[in-house]
Order: C-alpha cells, then structure tokens, then sequence
C-alpha cells in the first residue's frame, strides 16, 4: 500500500489556509469517517482515504492535504484547494498551506464530469472492498491508485455504466480502496454506511 506517494507532479503555491468557518462541514464529515476508520493510518505509518468538497461551479474544490490520514481530528491547515490539473500532463494544480492528497486527480475527474456533484470521499475497507469488488462498478484492475490511468478509468465508468446514478464504485487495482460521492457530503457518506449495512447483513 503507497498510498502516501504522489504520482502527479504538483504545482503547488503555498498560501494561506480557508477560514474555519467555510470547512466546518467538511472537516465534521472527515474526522466522522477518521472516527469509523474509513481514514486513518495503517500500522506502518502509511495514512490512508482522503476527503473533498466543491468550493467553486467550475471544478475548484478543497481536499484533505496528503499525509494527514494519522490524525483524529483536522484543521483548516490540513485542506488545500485544486485550482486546477491535467491529465495528459499528470498534473495537479494546488493552493494552500499543504499539499494535496495523492488522489487529487480521481476526486477532479469526478467534479469535472458532474456537476452536480459537490462533495467526494476515498476511503478503505477491507471487507466492503472484497463485498463489492464487481458487483458495482469497478475501476481497471491495471489503473494504479492516484495516477492518470485512475483518473481515465473513473471517467469511464462514469460515462458508461451506471455510476453516475448509484455513486459509489470499488477500485480494483488499489485493494481496500472505494470512491463515493454525492450532492452533498452527506448523500456521499450516507452511500457507504448503506453499503456497510449490506455487507453486515450478508456476513
Ligand atoms: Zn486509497
């Protein structure tokens, strides 16, 4: 598991963190999903899952900053906002007072291709990964985590199943690895506990 390892190249302008008030939701929705440990930090010390919010109708969005999986709870130096990124280029444009997380690009893909989307969440669970590894839709087994071919992968799926719709899928080359998201940060949690109430009762 590499999750701490950004693929992209990063262009990265450090600047001052949002203010509290414009993150209070999206850092209540991070620490709840630190609390069920769908974000947290493996025993190596490798911190894993990452959490994002639309900040602007043209695809800006704050995401959590990469290596803050370890902490309980976040503050607004711990999120920068995406100003930008591409593809071709595997890059990601940032700003803020840290970088952003490794899967940046995943969460941008997503923002760009639906706009009514407005909240995105990266977590992991053994069980629910394995529970419902091709049973939703699944990104390429070949897709590493946090690189172009995920991105690319997403994008498919989201142009050609029906994901667009049931808003959770599973990443099959990144093991444990699950995307949701929704109109609201809310509606993207909300798929996944209805996901780990499936798996409770079908175990
Ligand atoms: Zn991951």
């Amino acid at each position: 598991m590499d999750e701490g390892y950004i693929k992209f190249n990063a262009r990265w302008k450090k600047a001052l963190p949002l203010p509290e008030k414009a993150l209070q939701n999206l850092c209540y929705w991070r620490n709840e999903m630190h609390r069920h440990s769908l974000i947290g930090v493996y025993e190596n010390g490798v911190g894993y899952g990452n959490i994002s919010s639309r900040l602007r109708p043209d695809g800006q969005f704050v995401i959590t900053g990469s290596a803050t999986g370890q902490l309980p709870a976040l503050s607004p130096e711990h999120f920068t906002t995406v100003t930008g990124f591409d593809l071709d280029q595997n890059e990601v444009v940032c700003s803020g007072p840290i970088i952003a997380s490794s899967e940046s690009m995943s969460h941008a893909v997503i923002y760009r291709e639906c706009p009514e989307v407005n909240g995105v969440i990266h977590i992991h669970h053994a069980g629910l990964w394995e529970f419902l590894l091709h049973k939703i839709p699944t990104t390429d087994a070949g897709a590493p985590y946090g690189s172009p071919e995920m991105a690319r992968s997403i994008i498919r799926l989201l142009r050609e199943t029906e994901l667009r719709e049931q808003k959770i899928f599973v990443m099959e080359g990144h093991p444990e690895g699950i995307f949701s998201f929704g109109e609201t940060l809310e509606a993207a949690t909300a798929a996944i506990f209805s996901s780990l109430r499936q798996l409770a009762l079908n175990t």
